[in-house]
């Protein structure tokens, strides 16, 4: 762990490493001096016939310009059957523009259904990583299984990614990301923090690229990339630690914050596998979609952290916000999803030939009482209506197997979605815990399964993610645990559940 001065001297070498521009007249004539791919490659939004490459060009990951030149950069690709990349399929020239980040993102289209794929960029007389990625089965497909590792919640300053390193070696077909990648605020408490970065907060595009090269650089998070393609969400500190919608925590004039978040959705779309029609317009970005694999699954993806109301019923004790309750939580009109996206969802969950139907969002969507019967309101507790009209539609239109994933709590938890306390379950809740971040005492945990009694499986002090193994007959999941403090650690299986066909509920295997 590095704390006091070694930590101050760490930042003082990172500070003077901040190299000059390294773009020299090579560079003008399509050669650069050092090596642009410090940011790994990754790939994402998996179809039938196509997949999103991206990658950033960073040649510092350290520097705020990233050791970029303000000019676009001509950059390869080429896409393999084969992993030694002898079998090219597809070639191609994208441009790495300074107004995106110098980032890139080449859509994929005319590849065969549920194959998989391997790619690789090549730039001013370089050459990227080589990553792996695959396409989806055909719609309607007869699908047999599908293995999807998850996670979430990766603070840089919180510890490692041995997380990340043991999901890329699952061999997943698809990795879902449920937010928080980045951290936008610098550590406060000097002694938690295992390792540095520097110390700004991200509030402009400079200082949001910053943080996400400073995180991307790491080997572990690479690999992870370079393993499958991924799907992602945010929730709220890709932008500003529990903001909902237009407004901040802190109280920030709404058309100040709606500048910074639209610096902050900017530079999550350049830094994610992402679509073009996904890029951002000012402070606002079309984020929630779905994805079917097949007839064996649909994933849906939500945004509950852009359109959500404003928050309601805080109380605040030493200047931090508690768990509480009000009347007007309750109000039936108050929605975490925005009257579209409910709608959008609502027909992703009826209309749905999936045997498995999947949310892929950003917090806990059980209830999650405290002792006193107060909940905390940034997640789903501050907008019961909403979760209680997703687990009506469930009901009504007899969505076959919803299992929902979750992440920002920092704690693995496993639980039953009922309408009433005691009601019939009709949902599964798996909460894979966060990669780094960290999170509640067991202790804390205990207290609160007491009270939560449909909560049936909580860890909050292991680190690590989820695996899910789909079949026609079952959902397996398994929470893989590491220490978070050691980049070397092992992983281990924390607890496996299944969840077989036509019968939702927790139940350990
Ligand atoms: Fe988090
Ligand atoms: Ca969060």
């Amino acid at each position: 762990m590095v704390t006091g001065p070694s930590r101050r001297l760490l930042l003082g070498a990172a500070a003077a490493g901040l190299a000059p521009a390294v773009w020299t007249r090579a560079a003008a004539q399509g050669r650069l001096a050092a090596d642009p791919f410090r940011l790994g490659v990754a790939s994402g939004e998996p179809a039938p016939d196509g997949v999103v490459l991206w990658t950033r060009l960073v040649t510092d990951p350290q520097a705020m310009d990233a050791g970029m030149a303000p000019e676009a950069v001509t950059v390869g690709w080429e896409v393999a059957e084969d992993a030694g990349l002898s079998r090219i399929v597809r070639k191609g020239e994208a441009r790495a523009r300074p107004e995106a980040g110098h980032s890139v993102h080449v859509e994929l289209e005319g590849l065969k259904p549920d194959r998989e794929y391997w790619y690789r960029f090549h730039a001013g007389g370089h050459s990227s990583a080589v990553g792996r990625t695959r396409t989806a089965p055909e719609p309607g497909a007869d699908v047999r299984s599908l293995r999807i590792a998850y996670g979430s919640c990766q603070k840089w300053e919180a510890g490692y990614y041995a997380a990340h390193r043991h999901l890329a070696a699952e061999n997943p077909d698809l990795v879902v990301f449920l937010g928080d990648y980045i951290y936008e605020r610098i550590e406060s408490r000097d002694a938690d923090v295992v390792r540095p970065h520097p110390n700004v907060d991200a509030l402009d595009l400079a200082t949001y690229r910053q943080r996400y090269a400073w995180y991307k650089a790491d080997p572990d998070l690479q690999a992870a990339h370079a393993a499958a393609p991924w799907v992602v969400t945010w929730d709220d500190h890709e932008v500003s630690n529990d903001y909902g919608g237009d407004a901040d925590k802190t109280p920030l004039p709404r058309d100040l914050f709606l500048k910074r978040r639209a610096a902050a959705y900017q530079v999550y779309w350049e830094n994610m596998p992402l679509r073009r029609g996904s890029r951002p317009r000012g402070p606002d970005m079309a984020l929630y979609r779905s994805l079917d694999w097949g007839r064996l699954a649909r994933l849906s993806v939500l945004d509950d952290r852009q359109y959500r109301q404003p928050r309601t019923c805080d109380a605040v004790a030493d200047g931090k916000r508690i768990p509480y309750d009000c009347p007007e939580r309750l109000d039936p009109s108050r929605s975490i999803l925005g009257a579209s996206q409910a709608r959008w969802l609502e027909r992703r969950l009826t209309d749905t030939w999936a045997r498995w139907n999947l949310l892929g969002q950003q917090t806990l969507m059980g209830e999650l009482r405290v002792e006193d019967g107060k909940v905390s309101n940034d997640g789903w507790d501050g907008y019961p209506a909403s979760r209680r009209k997703i687990l009506e539609t469930w009901r009504d239109a007899k969505t076959v197997n919803p299992v929902v994933l979750g992440g920002d709590v920092h704690c693995f938890f496993a639980g039953d979605l009922s309408l009433e306390r005691n009601g019939p379950v009709l949902a599964t809740e798996f909460v894979g815990g966060s990669i780094s971040s960290l999170g509640r005492s067991n202790q804390t945990l205990a207290g609160a399964r007491l009270v939560n009694p449909h909560l049936k499986y909580a860890e909050g002090e292991t680190r690590g993610y989820g695996r899910l193994d789909i079949t026609p007959k079952a959902c397996t999941v398994t929470f893989r645990g590491v220490n978070g403090l050691d980049r070397a650690s092992p992983v281990r299986d924390l607890a496996t559940f299944v969840v077989e066909d036509g019968r939702p509920g927790v139940v350990r295997a």
